[in-house]
């Protein structure tokens, strides 16, 4: 059930707009494709995390922009390291982030529109949504290895047209012929052999008829080129391997920028849009489409630049480490960017995609403050979260003028904002708990919660005084003896009386055990391996901290799906450990940013 108060005017809407957006209109006003067709193409060798977020949302989003489409696609030519556990959760984690898209307010909604309907920039209605009303339908994915055969047959195509050969240099001697940037290469010696030669050659790799390594297919290009990548580029190579999706059908597979650029070609991708370091292949991409002469409109690729988030690591080598070395207790450790981890934490896809849309799209290289991140997070939860009432770290207190053994029902609001999401009763009664910090027995100054002496407002209840500070024999605190002011509760005669303090309590007959896993940053630093550190010493020491909480009863029935704001605490997610009767709350995040304050202190 989402909760976001439909009473509250919709925010502001946020019409993204960058230089790929902006060339992506100039293509619709211009009509030069009958559909804008974009692609996310991941490699089934890892988990998807933050900075895939950022291409998600641009290339589904484009997509819903202007009424194109988007394709998911698994870019699996490399079958030693993928896996299908990860194609699932590439799925899983695509259809989670984009579903629903079509609740949010993030672009403008003109009524009435059909879904379809591209409108031109420069209309109120531009950024139209292409699917309104209904959540997007379940994305299934595009397999690159489903073309492998096209793709052979588009090899043969260069072979017949001399502009690929069958090349028997080993991966040393390849190297060695290579050159430098400043160096032009050498041609390989096999560079010359005849057309039939060569297709016969690779029909007998493609049987399998020799080792690894022994034969590469190679485009014929120009061993002269500043651009390394046009220096006679691999184009396929033989591995006996068995792929997750092909099996053991072939033991010839295309390279990277082979397959890239024909798959896009192949789906009809007209904006090929990825991240800048690929902007040095972009030659070799449109040499290997416009060598083939094909008959259709051919793909053109864009770039930009990656997000790279500060105090967390966004890289699959580098994730699979954390969770191999056991830093982290699997792929959806909420302490991770993963978007399977982000989710475990209680972050919601809405505010995943109004991050993705505010750091926007550019060409600058840069670091995004996770502030950026968490500021997205917060204002969303701000928004959905239910209210309820928590003890992380109790103590007891003890109400002498209450009736023992008498329990009322108070009522408390379930969202101060949002009418619509109810009420609900908060059971009282003589014994309490109330944060441990919130009592302070040698109080600092403008301390305005409990203190001896002192008053406080129990949130929803009553006022109290604590008039007796029981220890134990280590001179610990154990308990606060208070009395109410029995009139102060809402509708009493002394309920307008002014206290500056207002606490979160709960009725400790009442309260439900819960187990807390208050997580925080993963990283001390803001990037974790600046000059080549070993990220593992600027690990957080208090990344994870699990305690019991004291909660109030109705928390027992929390749902999964559910977010909820502890008062006065954080927001909290109920986690996947949950047992009946057995609560785990994750917290997802503080309801303040507690680092920006530690990095104020001198
Ligand atoms: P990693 O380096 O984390 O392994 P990758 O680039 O190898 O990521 P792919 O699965 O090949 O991962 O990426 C799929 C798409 O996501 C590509 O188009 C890539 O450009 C884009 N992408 C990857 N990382 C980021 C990022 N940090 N920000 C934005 N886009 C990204
Ligand atoms: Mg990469």
């Amino acid at each position: 059930m989402s909760n976001l108060n439909a009473n509250t005017p919709a925010p502001e809407p946020v019409v993204p707009s960058d230089f790929i957006r902006d060339l992506v209109a100039a293509h619709v006003a211009e009509g030069k494709y009958p559909k804008i067709h974009t692609r996310f193409p991941p490699e089934p060798n890892g988990y998807l995390h933050l900075g895939h977020a950022k291409s998600i949302c641009l290339n589904f989003g484009i997509a819903r922009e202007f009424g194109g489409a988007c394709n998911l696609r698994l870019d699996d030519t490399n079958p030693t390291q993928e896996e299908a556990e990860y194609v699932e959760a590439i799925r899983t984690d695509v259809n989670w982030l984009i579903a629903g898209w079509a609740d949010d307010q993030l672009g403008l909604k003109p009524k009435g529109k059909t879904p379809e309907t591209v409108i031109a920039k420069g209309s109120p209605d531009f950024y139209l949504p292409a699917v309104t009303g209904t959540p997007s339908p379940a994305v299934e994915p595009f397999y690159a290895s489903d073309y492998f055969d096209q793709i052979y047959a588009y090899a043969q195509q260069l072979i017949e047209k001399g502009r690929a050969f069958i090349c028997d240099l080993s991966a040393a001697d390849m190297e060695g012929y290579r050159g430098a940037p400043d160096r032009p290469g050498t041609e390989s010696p096999f560079r010359h052999r005849t057309v039939a030669e060569n297709l016969d050659l690779f029909a007998r790799m493609k049987a399998g008829e020799f080792p690894d390594g022994a034969r590469t297919l190679r485009a014929k290009i120009d061993m002269a080129s500043p651009n390394l990548w046009l220096r006679d580029p691999i184009l396929y190579r033989i591995k006996h391997a068995a792929h997750h999706h092909t099996g053991t059908r072939w033991c010839l597979y295309p390279m990277y920028d082979f397959a890239h650029c024909l798959s896009d070609y192949i789906e009809g991708i007209t904006h090929s849009i990825c991240t800048l370091e690929f902007e040095v292949h972009r030659p070799l991409y449109d040499w290997i489409l416009e060598s083939l002469a094909l008959p259709r409109a051919l793909p053109r690729q864009y770039e930009f630049a990656k997000l790279i988030p500060s105090h967390t690591i966004v890289s699959k080598r580098k994730l699979i480490q954390l969770v191999n070395d056991k830093v982290v207790t699997g792929w959806d450790d909420p302490r991770l960017p993963t978007l399977s981890g982000i989710r475990r934490r209680g972050v919601t896809a809405q505010a995943l995609r109004a991050f993705a849309y505010h750091i926007g799209v550019t060409k600058y290289i840069s670091l995004t403050d996770v502030s950026v991140y968490e500021h997205a997070i917060r204002d969303d939860l701000n928004q959905r979260a239910l209210r309820r009432l928590a003890v992380l770290r109790p103590i007891r207190v003890v109400l002498t003028n209450y009736p023992a053994g008498q329990t009322e029902e108070l009522e408390a609001v379930n969202h101060p904002a949002d009418e619509s999401a109810g009420k609900r009763n908060l059971p009282f009664s003589r014994e309490l708990y109330i944060e441990r910090e919130d009592f302070a027995e040698v109080p600092p100054p403008k301390f305005f919660r409990l203190k001896p002496g002192g008053e406080v407002r129990l949130k929803y209840a009553y006022i109290i005084r604590c008039d007796e500070v029981i220890k134990d024999a280590a001179g610990n605190v154990t308990e606060l003896r208070c009395t109410a002011d029995l009139e102060s509760k809402s509708g009493g005669a002394t309920a307008g009386r002014k206290i500056k303090g207002t606490i979160h309590w709960v009725s400790a007959a009442h309260a439900i055990d819960a187990e807390v896993r208050l997580y925080d940053r993963l990283f001390t630093e803001a990037e974790p391996e600046l000059d080549g550190r070993d990220y593992k010493t600027v690990l957080n020491p208090h990344s994870l901290e699990v305690i019991t909480a004291k909660c109030e009863p109705s928390l027992a029935g929390a749902a999964p799906e559910e977010r909820y704001q502890f008062e006065r605490l954080a927001f909290f997610t109920l986690d996947k450990d949950s047992a009946p009767g057995k609560p785990v709350f994750n917290r997802t995040i503080t309801l303040k940013d507690t680092w920006a304050k530690q990095a104020g202190k001198p």
